[in-house]
This record gives structure tokens, sequence and C-alpha cells, in this order.
């Protein structure tokens, strides 16, 4: 299935947020990555200028965003629910880890909407909320500091939506420039480098060609290595040929 139409199966749930700030974030966490529906369970402070200032570019999916009273009205229509949650529940549906979860959530997505439920900043999911998903998700912390920020949390899950629908490969966004290259440099042109550096070597003293040890194969190494490009030899070219200038031994042609 296309995978733009996978992530736009998703639906972001946000039960009961305290701050407007991380609605906000939440929002922007989906836009760029391709999701596009959240839906706000009972919000403290809903819609707010704090919301619409962190969510910057996608305050459209704030405009579009649905607001209910229960998990219940936010999962109407869903196939397949995850929860997310930074504490294990002793009655809770299985616990996974973000990746092999998320790969569940989209093949459930080929089927119908489907959902991922975080909880309020401070007291995150209920158990009951626990229970109305199929499936848990726990993302791995340091196990001093579980808690992540909720605008944090969705960014990380979206961002793992995404990276699984397009199969590893989602296409980089932003302006794409074509990297400047000249062409490589070829077999006669680097021999001509390491010729040129010789006699200036020479020249200065820095090599003594009567006790040449393996100054050249080394740096024949070295040049080797970086597969230097037409343009990047003309340049040290240049700069050997006006060494040779200053100590009246200038390259000619
Ligand atoms: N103190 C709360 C955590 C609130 S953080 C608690 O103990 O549950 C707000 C929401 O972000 C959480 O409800 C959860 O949905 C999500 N979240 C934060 N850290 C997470 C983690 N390590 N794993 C999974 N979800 C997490």
């Amino acid at each position: 299935m296309n995978p733009e139409l996978l992530l736009s199966r998703i639906r972001v749930v946000l039960c009961r947020p305290s701050h407007p700030g991380n609605i906000g974030a939440a929002a922007r966490a989906m836009k760029t990555m391709g999701l596009r529906e959240l839906c706000l369970v009972a919000p403290k402070r809903f819609p707010d200028a704090e919301a619409d200032t962190r969510a910057t570019g996608a305050v459209d999916l704030l405009r579009q965003a649905t607001v209910v009273d229960s998990l219940d009205a936010a999962l109407a229509g869903c196939v397949f629910a995850v929860a997310m949650s930074a504490r294990q529940r002793d009655l809770g549906p299985p616990v996974g880890a973000p990746r092999e979860s998320v790969a569940r959530l989209l093949a459930e997505a080929k089927q119908g909407p489907v959902a991922l439920v975080f909880g309020n900043e401070t007291v995150g999911l209920s158990n009951e909320e626990v229970l109305r998903c199929q499936a848990a998700v726990t993302i791995p912390t340091d196990p001093g500091f579980s808690s992540l920020n909720l605008g944090s949390a969705v960014q990380l899950l979206c961002y793992e939506c995404r990276m699984t629908a397009f199969a590893g490969r989602p296409p980089l966004g932003g302006q794409t420039v074509t990297p400047f290259a000249s062409p490589l440099a070829t077999a006669d042109e680097n021999e001509g480098l390491l010729r040129h550096l010789e006699a200036v070597m020479t020249a200065t003293g820095f090599f003594n060609p009567a006790q040449p040890g393996r100054l050249l194969p080394k740096l024949r190494r070295l040049f080797s290595r970086a597969r230097l490009e037409k343009e990047e030899i003309n340049i040290l070219r240049g700069i050997l040929a006006a060494t040779q200038t200053g100590t009246g031994h200038g390259r000619k042609g």
C-alpha cells in the first residue's frame, strides 16, 4: 500500500493533555512525518495560543483536530490501537518496543484506521485506557529516568512510522541540491601530481632522492585513498607551481 496513504490512517490520540504547548509540539511532530489525524480527549486548554505557537507550520493539523470526551469516542472506527506507556502494567496488553510494534500497527493499518494513544503529562494513561488498546509500547530509556516529554514521545513514534512505511528509506525533505563533484582524476594525472610533488620536495630539500626511504609509496597510498578529482589535482599542482615560482623554479606548461 502507498506509504503516504498508510501514514494517513494513523490517528494520534492525546488523552487529557494538560499543556497546550505539548499539543502544538505533537501536531508539528506529526506533520513532519506525514501523519495528519490528531484527536484530543478532554484537553485542559484547547484551542490555545500556546498550542498554535508550538505547532508553527502545523497549525492546520490543530484546526482539523477532533476533540472528544472519552478514549472510546477517540477510538471509534479504529481496528487497532497501541497504548504508549513508560510504565509496565500487570494486566495490560503485551508490551513491545517501538519498531516492532509500529510494524504491527502498519500491518493492521491495511485493514483500516489505527491509533497511537498517549497519556497525560503527569499521570500517564490510566489502566482502563491501556486496556482499551490491543498492544502497548514502552520506549526504551535510561532505567533511572524513563518519562519522555509528550511531544518527544509523539515525534519518536511518528518517525518510526515513517521509516517503516517507507521500508527504511523515506525520501529526504527540504531542498535537494546536487553536491559539487568534478570528474575523478586519471592514473596519469595522479602520476603527474606525484612527480610534481617529488620535484618540489627535492628542490626544497625535504626529499633526498639518494635516500628515498618509503616517502613516495606512502604519498602514493595517500592519494590513492583520497581518490582525487581532476580539479583537486589542479589545485594542488597550482600550489606547487606557486611554490616553484617563489623559489625561481616556476612550472612551465
Ligand atoms: N509520568 C507519566 C508519564 C507521562 S509522559 C507516567 O508515569 O506514565 C506523557 C506520555 O508520553 C505518556 O503517557 C506516554 O504516552 C508517553 N511516554 C513518555 N515516556 C514514554 C516511554 N518511555 N515509553 C512510552 N511512552 C512514553
